[in-house]
């Protein structure tokens, strides 16, 4: 067996991973079991990027082109991992898809990345039952489509609110964790509402603000200063919905007072989980799941990818929430980790 290395997902962790192994000349075998590269990236079609707001459309191309190109990197899609197998030798996977095949590897790293949080598991926010009230990911599939507006009625909102940590920091749903991205995403999609509407009300009911290190300038500030973005400090009870708005129904901790406002339309600022693939492979091959069902990373003081298996790697959100800048680094963190761990098999 060759030097040969799956990575198992295409979204920007994968890819990056992918590039860079195929580029210090391993074979490298990608499996994503969409039809698509790019992760969340390109299947929500995000236009605009946090925090620097570049375009997304631009990073896919840019990753999907470093792996397409590279003549050490296969591509597979619409394809899943059937069964695993692990001998001395190293990693034999059946590939399942429209050309099932059995792939040998001596590593694997698991990109499998992340699931957004499904509102409707928690019915308090009216998700799934009144049409204007949609997911941050829909937002963005909003933003790609055309002009924002009322998926009710087609007609331009006035009013615009954003609830945060939909999904996250919530014990009731099961997720204690913070989501890391969504307080920034946030913000730049309010930022990209006022460009569209100059004299929309725009709202952020949160609980707190999280665009940590150097974000909370050029979002934070930026969507308050120049925008004109109001951010109201409480905890959402319940969404209604009367004469055709959504109603939030809350309590403003900072001044101690209940509210109950209409906007025309609300945009849940969900999670982000685990994915089905995280789980489903974590378990095929034997990897510690964090508390959260997140893949443990068992040093991360020593290297990020390092996971409780010899030769499984992981890379991006299959380890817990994170933006794609981190997502990619750690696509190159993996690819370092491979390299030391195949030096210690067989001469590179
Ligand atoms: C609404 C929203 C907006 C966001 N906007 C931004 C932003 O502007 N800037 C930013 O930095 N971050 C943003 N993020 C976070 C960003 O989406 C993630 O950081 C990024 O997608 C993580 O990349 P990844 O490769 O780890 O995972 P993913 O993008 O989830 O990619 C994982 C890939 O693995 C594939 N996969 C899963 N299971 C299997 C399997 N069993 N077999 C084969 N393939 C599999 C999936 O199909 C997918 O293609 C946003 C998040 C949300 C929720
Ligand atoms: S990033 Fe912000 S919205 Fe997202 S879970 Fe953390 S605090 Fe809540």
């Amino acid at each position: 067996m060759s030097n040969s290395v799956i990575v198992i997902g295409g979204g920007p962790a994968g890819l990056q991973a992918a590039a860079t192994l195929g580029n210090f000349g391993l074979d490298v075998t990608l499996v994503e079991q969409h039809d698509v590269l790019g992760g969340a990236v390109a299947q929500h079609q995000y236009q605009v990027l946090m925090p620097d707001f570049s375009s997304g459309p631009a990073l896919v191309a840019r990753l999907a082109g470093a792996v397409q190109n590279n003549p050490h990197v296969t591509v597979v899609t619409s394809a899943s991992i059937g069964a695993v197998e692990e001998d001395q030798e190293g990693f034999r996977v059946q590939l399942e898809g429209s050309h099932p095949h059995e792939l040998q590897a001596q590593a694997v790293v698991l990109a499998t990345g992340f699931d957004h949080f499904d509102p409707r598991r928690d019915g308090k926010y009216g998700y799934g039952l009144f049409p204007d009230v949609i997911t941050g990911a829909e937002l963005e599939e909003m933003f790609a489509k055309g002009p924002v507006r009322r998926p009710s009625n087609g007609e331009v909102p006035q009013s615009v609110a954003f609830i945060y940590c939909v999904g996250s920091r919530d014990r009731q749903v099961g997720n204690t964790y913070c989501s890391r991205v969504c307080c920034a995403v946030s913000a730049k999609q309010s930022i990209e509402i006022r460009e569209q509407l100059p004299k929309a009300r725009i709202s952020m009911f949160y609980m707190d603000v999280r665009t940590y290190g150097l974000w909370e300038d050029t979002l934070y500030w930026r969507s308050q200063e120049e925008s004109g973005v109001v951010y109201v400090k409480g905890r959402i009870a319940e969404v209604t919905q009367k004469a055709g708005q959504p109603v939030l129904k809350g309590e403003d901790t900072l001044v101690r007072g209940p509210f109950e406002w209409p906007f025309d339309l609300v945009v849940l600022a969900a999670g982000m989980e685990p994915s089905q693939g995280t789980r489903l492979l974590s378990q095929k091959f034997h990897v510690d799941l964090e508390p959260h069902g997140f893949v443990q990373q068992s040093e991360p003081m020593r290297n990020a990818s390092l996971t409780s298996r010899p030769g499984v790697f992981v890379a991006g959100s299959a380890s817990g929430p994170k933006a794609i800048e981190d997502a990619i680094a750690e696509g190159d963190v993996a690819s370092l980790a491979v390299m030391q761990y195949l030096k210690t098999k067989v001469v590179v």
